[in-house]
């Protein structure tokens, strides 16, 4: 199983990493890699177009960023997949994912997108 993160999309809520029963995420604080490049942030399998730069999507990140999770730590830290073989594909992180930001891929090569619920 391979998983990433879309890490312009990613508003840090943390959902992914609460509900995965085998630890494929981990939370990563920005401000160790603002730019993205020193490899914090993208240290998974992530294409080039869904890296980290220090840029947020613009729609996401004004969807997101009100006054509630700005009493969390949103936008602080990234998502990243570090351990997508541990994958069993129970889809929980694909409906709870605020910024529809996690691709999961089958060993037979099925996509998974997630879609917010
Ligand atoms: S689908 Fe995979 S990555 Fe997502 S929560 Fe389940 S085991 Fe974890
Ligand atoms: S659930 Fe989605 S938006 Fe939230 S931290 Fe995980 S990857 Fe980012």
């Amino acid at each position: 199983m391979d998983v990433y993160v879309n890490k312009p999309h990613c508003t840090g809520c943390s959902h992914c990493f609460d509900v995965c029963p085998v630890a494929v995420f981990e939370m990563r604080d920005i401000a160790q890699d603002p730019d993205g490049s020193k490899g914090v942030i993208n240290a998974d399998t992530a294409p080039e177009d869904k890296k980290w730069k220090g840029v947020n999507d613009p729609a996401i990140y004004a969807k997101w960023n009100n006054d509630v999770q700005k009493c969390h730590d949103h936008y602080k830290k990234k998502s990243v997949a570090v351990n997508g073989s541990a994958c069993i594909l129970c889809q929980a992180c694909l409906i709870e994912c605020e910024g529809e930001c996690i691709t999961i891929t089958d060993d037979q090569g099925q996509v998974y997108q997630s879609i917010y619920k």
